[in-house]
């Protein structure tokens, strides 16, 4: 019998989500298509997580001469070369472009190139070409915002911050999110003089300690934070670029990064003329299942605003793969996703912020611990990590554990377990330490903070 469709399954946007969504079923033997209208990767490979994560390794070692001479190494003047870095950057995201084709091409994934429009419930037209699938999968995710401001052309945001000619000796920084401060991070301890431009406070959303402990390690590494103030335009001028503020004062930069937020790229898709229901912010709406109000029409991933990190787009490609193919009908489950961002120094957090812990079960018991590193007892560097664990009273469940401090995204991975399983303070109390690590800490906190 000949197929009523060219594919199974389409999908639209080959990066983290919709790659995963697509190899697996075609493992699966399903006929798979995808197509895509940059290069095979998308966000997280070529333009967020994976080269961000590699600068900020070529930040650490900043630090790491200087702390070195404590420890009886003889002191060096390094020196750094952006531009090499940014090759070799460069080289090892086209070697994984390379490994997401052969991700591809390897079950028998066809791979369109170009931009998909969704012409019909079960149609998509690339270029000249037009495919039908029995189900269409939208994986597009976001694309960065910038607001309209006069001068917003001479901004730039985290895409081509990755890929400067050279390193700005003066950057502005708009923006107190993930983004923003990862690359303040970033360019503080490769030399430049960063200015951050926050209209409320850092990490909001994150757990307030975080935020404020982070404000203090970015001011000891020599970072300007501007509070309560925004853009109201950019200049250029033969000395470089000029902000105005909103408050009629000047600051002068060499790049001003737009850190502010990432949008849904759901614009010219078809969307509007197949019916499927999009929000206001352009998120794809979908039910539990991620699939939209058209039933052969899904979507995962940035594009649909939910949880917006790499691994939970990877999870909802498995489970929508289950609720379109094995008559299995799966949900993702949000609770307890560990997550980190790479700040200098990194934060690693799972659970419940105080807040929402104290909204959703009125008292709770709130355990901190704030030292400094081991490490640094020799270098005397005035470098600290900051634990918080959050308990349910009640239950005597641990319902959220947050850290600012060296290696706190890999001490978080471990905790995400921890929660997903339920435990209790008593369960962490009873856990034997590894001594001397930070880590250990989290099982050795004994004492309430005061109500
Ligand atoms: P966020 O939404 O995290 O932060 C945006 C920041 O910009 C906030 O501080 C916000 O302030 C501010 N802002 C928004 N609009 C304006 C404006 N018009 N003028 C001035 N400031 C403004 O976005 P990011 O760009 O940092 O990150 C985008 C996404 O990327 C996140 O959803 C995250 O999931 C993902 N990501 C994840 C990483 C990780 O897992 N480590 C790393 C990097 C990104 P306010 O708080 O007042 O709204």
């Amino acid at each position: 019998m000949t197929p009523q469709y060219d594919y199974d399954l389409f999908v639209i946007g080959a990066g983290s989500g919709g790659v995963r969504a697509a190899r697996f079923a075609a493992q699966d033997g399903k006929r798979v298509g995808i197509c895509e209208d940059l290069r095979i990767g998308g966000t997280c490979v070529l333009r967020g997580c994976i080269p961000k994560k590699l600068l900020v390794y070529a930040a650490h070692y900043a630090h790491d001469f200087a702390d070195a001479v404590a420890y009886g190494w003889d002191p060096v003047s390094p020196g750094h070369d952006w531009a090499k870095l940014v090759a070799h950057k460069n080289k090892e995201t086209d070697r994984l472009n390379g490994v997401y084709i052969n991700l591809l091409n390897g079950p028998g994934v066809k791979i369109h190139e170009g931009r998909g429009v969704i012409t019909s419930p079960h149609t998509v037209q690339i270029g000249e070409e037009t495919v039908s699938a029995e189900h269409i999968l939208i994986a597009t995710g976001g694309w960065p915002f910038v607001p309209d401001i006069p001068g917003k052309e001479y901004a730039i945001t985290s895409n081509e911050a990755l890929d400067l000619a050279e390193r700005p000796e003066r950057l502005i920084i708009v923006g107190g999110g993930y983004i923003a401060v990862e690359f303040a991070g970033i360019f503080a301890s490769l030399g430049s003089k960063v200015t951050m431009v926050v209209r409320s406070k850092l990490l909001r959303g994150f757990d307030d300690d975080l935020g404020k402990e982070l404000d203090e390690a970015l001011q000891r590494e020599g970072v300007t934070l501007a509070y309560g103030v925004n853009i109201a335009a950019i200049e250029k001028t033969p000395g470089g670029l000029v902000a105005t503020m909103d408050d009629g004062s000047l600051l002068q930069a060499d790049a001003i990064i737009y850190a502010t937020g990432r949008h849904p790229n759901s614009r010219k898709m078809g969307l509007e003329d197949v019916g499927v229901d999009v929000g206001v912010g352009g998120e794809v709406k979908v039910n539990k299942y991620s699939q939209t109000n058209v039933p052969s029409i899904w979507a995962i991933g940035d594009i649909t605003d939910r949880m917006n990190l790499t691994p939970v787009a990877l999870y909802e490609a498995m489970c929508v793969l289950r609720s379109m193919f094995k008559d299995d009908p799966t949900a993702p489950d949000y609770d307890n996703v560990a997550t980190a961002v790479f700040s200098s120094p990194p934060i690693g957090t799972v659970g419940l912020t105080e807040e929402q812990a104290r909204a959703t079960y009125g008292k709770v018991d709130i355990y901190k611990s704030r030292f400094r590193p081991l490490k640094h007892t020799l270098t005397k560097r005035e470098h600290f990590t900051f634990m918080k664990m959050i308990v349910d009273p009640a239950s005597d469940k641990v319902v959220g554990c947050h850290m600012i401090g060296d290696d706190s995204a890999e001490i978080a991975q471990g905790l995400g377990i921890a929660l997903r399983c339920g435990a209790t303070k008593a369960q962490f109390d009873a856990t034997i330490g590894i001594h001397p690590t930070a880590a250990e800490e989290f099982v050795t906190m004994r004492t309430k903070e005061p109500d």
